[in-house]
């Protein structure tokens, strides 16, 4: 029978083929100087936005504020229409992901986040790339007007409202919220949540407004990391026990498979300690969403490696059998190092999930295709086109066979 020795994980691997917590260690931020905290460079220009603002990362950023300005993902601009460019492999993203923004940026300072705080010093927030691409700003209303009106071509499942930690952002949220479900109520809406500032008379707030899913980005999956990565080691404000007090709430007030985590692979957390996040948070009900770390350029972790695939792929192949497949964490095998050594099910049935190609697409909250495919694909999100960590699509035989041989390979 195969089983959980509930691993002794040092840090310490002794394969090749994991990025090692010793070797994960975030670079130490450096000090702003004083005229560009908070935004101050921007605001002391002030200078007034006119329509889509593209990141062109000068100093005279506009000054821009949700819940009048959005940011968006590149391949939501490009699959509203409102910029021109192409996608490897793929014509749309059926996720509009919002971001807020706010010439101050994220008060928080999260080691693998382009957004962070410490980039007050280089760069303005909203010229900062986030999850490998720029985020261009956009008047709300304007977005608001092109889905409504259908001029994206009904191509997006789900909006997505990302909070980042600054303090209107509680306010500002549940406005932008109320705003979409008013005109446009078929398309639903998930919450990218930000605990630290939120109580939960908040969550309340967001699931009577007609949110439909709510998310937090737990991202680092086990305490020490969390603490190293987004609390005190980075000089940040976020707490592991807040995060999962805010997602006992979510699991409450929105019910089954209608609350999700935000998981990061390879920060150097062991296999086992994210599958165990994994399945506590099936246990409650919920999902969780993967992303494959990868350096972000301008973040205090960007001289890092990202996750050698085999790694990434174990771990999503053992969370889709999981969250979709009834298959427990405690069936499965790890060593001593917590790297996963047996998925707990019969070969034949691993194989066919495998060839579906289903657990190594991008995974997130569903659309309109199917409970297990998720709408927000975030094209290259986590990992250069010429080495797909989640594929934003579904996977032909050459993908399989690809994702088969990094399974197979130790190093
Ligand atoms: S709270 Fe989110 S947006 Fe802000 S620095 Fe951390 S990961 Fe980035």
């Amino acid at each position: 029978m195969p089983k959980d020795p509930a691993p002794d994980f040092t840090g310490e691997s002794k394969t090749a083929d994991v990025n090692a917590a010793a070797a994960m260690q975030p670079r130490a931020p450096e000090s702003v100087p004083a005229e560009s905290r908070n935004g101050g460079r921007v605001r002391g220009n002030d200078k007034a936005p006119k329509g889509l603002y593209a990141p062109n990362r000068n100093i005279m950023t506009p000054n821009m504020r949700s819940p009048e300005y959005v940011q968006l993902s590149t391949a939501a601009a490009i699959t509203l229409g409102i910029m021109r460019g192409n996608m490897h492999r793929t014509s749309c993203t059926r996720c509009l992901n919002l971001l807020l923004t706010y010439p101050e940026g994220c008060r928080a300072n999260c080691a693998y986040c382009g957004l962070a705080r410490h980039r007050e010093a280089e760069r303005d927030y909203a010229d900062r790339n986030f999850i490998r691409v720029d985020w261009p700003a956009v008047p709300y209303d304007e977005v608001l007007e092109i889905v409504a009106s259908g001029r994206d071509g009904g191509r997006f499942h789900r909006m997505c409202i990302s909070m980042i930690t600054h303090p209107n952002s509680e306010r500002d949220t549940p406005d932008i919220l109320g705003q979409w479900t008013a005109r446009i109520p078929d398309i639903p809406v998930s919450i990218l949540s930000n605990p630290t500032t939120m109580s939960t008379g908040d969550v309340q707030e967001l699931h009577d407004l007609g949110a439909d899913i709510f998310t937090v980005a737990l991202d680092a999956a086990a305490p020490e990391l969390f603490e190293r990565t987004r609390g005190r080691g980075v000089q940040s404000p976020h707490s592991w026990d807040k995060y999962w007090q805010i997602l006992d709430a979510a699991a409450d007030i929105f019910g089954p498979e209608k609350f999700g985590a935000h998981l990061i692979v390879g920060m150097g957390e062991s296999e086992h300690d994210v599958l165990s996040q994994v399945q506590r948070l099936r246990d409650m009900g919920g999902h969780s969403h993967m992303f494959a770390f990868f350096p972000e350029k301008g973040s205090l972790m960007d001289h890092l490696p990202p996750v050698p695939r085999p790694q990434w792929r174990r771990v999503q192949l053992a969370r889709y059998l999981i969250d979709y497949r009834d298959v427990r964490l405690d069936q499965m095998e790890f060593d001593g190092d917590g790297r996963l050594n047996g998925y707990g099910i019969a070969e034949n049935e691993l194989q066919a999930i495998v060839e579906s190609g289903l657990p190594f697409r991008t995974s997130g909250c569903p659309g309109k295709e199917a409970a297990d495919v998720s709408a927000c694909d975030r094209p290259y999100g986590d990992s250069p086109v010429s080495d797909i960590a989640s594929y934003p699509f579904a996977l032909n035989k050459s993908d399989i066979r690809k994702v088969k041989r990094q399974l197979l390979r130790d190093s």
